[in-house]
């Protein structure tokens, strides 16, 4: 787990609450160190955004642009802050507005790194294959359908016909939670419950966003699997006509 943050008192509290905890911390407090440690694939990052040398968002998004697939919650100063962070795409996958309850902070970030865990093989974790191997494409029975949508809920991977996508966590679980009740509708507060936490008290638009950003990365793939919005109620996942 990576701490990003300048604030010193903020970030030792942070580290020990969180080593009590059990976990392996280690702390950045520039966005520079910080993006030096988040290629040593952490399994989730506590992004502050008021950092001395760079915007907290720009870590973010460059952490993503790299490739990075963790789990990254920002935590903002202010809570006006937060609508400018989760109105626009970054690639975070939580955000919590300082100050925090202590309880809620640890809750999300135990239900965060617990789905991190899946998704990212190397880290404070044992990984699952020796690092530098390259990832096998599926033994896919041959198919005419070259896009066809393909999620391995087990290995965490997700593919359209042989083309693997990178998916962060929460789009993983968005997308993995519609598969699996492909072609009905999962409703708005299954997929808050079920992918955020039971106890998400904030915004749903942080569900909006990933699903934007899911949507994005499925057509942009050429998926013929596509969300579907169902208005007031929740989201559908279709297999387009004739695939
Ligand atoms: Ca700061």
């Amino acid at each position: 787990m990576l701490i990003v943050e300048d604030d010193v008192d903020i970030a030792l509290t942070l580290k020990r609450m969180l080593e009590r905890q059990g976990y392996q911390v280690t702390w950045a407090d520039t966005g520079e160190k910080g993006l030096a440690e988040i290629r040593r694939s952490p399994h989730v990052v506590l992004l502050d955004l008021g950092l001395p040398d760079m915007d907290g968002l720009d870590v973010c998004r460059q952490a993503r642009d790299e490739g990075y697939d963790g789990g990254i919650m920002i935590l903002t100063a202010r809570s006006d802050e937060l609508d400018r962070v989760v109105g626009l795409d970054y690639g975070a996958d939580d955000y919590l507005a300082k100050p925090f309850p202590i309880a809620e902070m640890q809750a999300r970030v135990r239900a965060l790194a617990r789905r991190a865990a899946r998704t990212v093989g190397a880290g404070d974790a044992p990984a699952e294959a020796p690092a530098g191997t390259a990832p096998a494409a599926p033994a896919a029975a041959p198919t005419a359908d070259e896009h066809a949508l393909r999620v391995d809920v087990a290995a965490r991977r997700t593919w359209v016909g042989r083309q693997e996508l990178t998916l962060t966590t929460k789009e993983f679980d968005v997308l993995a939670l519609l598969d699996a009740e492909r072609g009905a509708v999962v409703t708005r507060e299954r997929l808050m419950a079920e992918v955020w936490d039971e106890n998400w008290f904030g915004s749903t638009k942080t569900l909006d966003v990933t699903m934007g950003r899911l949507r994005g990365k499925l057509e942009e793939a050429g998926a013929t699997a596509e969300v579907v919005t169902v208005r007031g109620v929740g989201f559908r996942l279709e297999s387009e006509p004739g695939a």
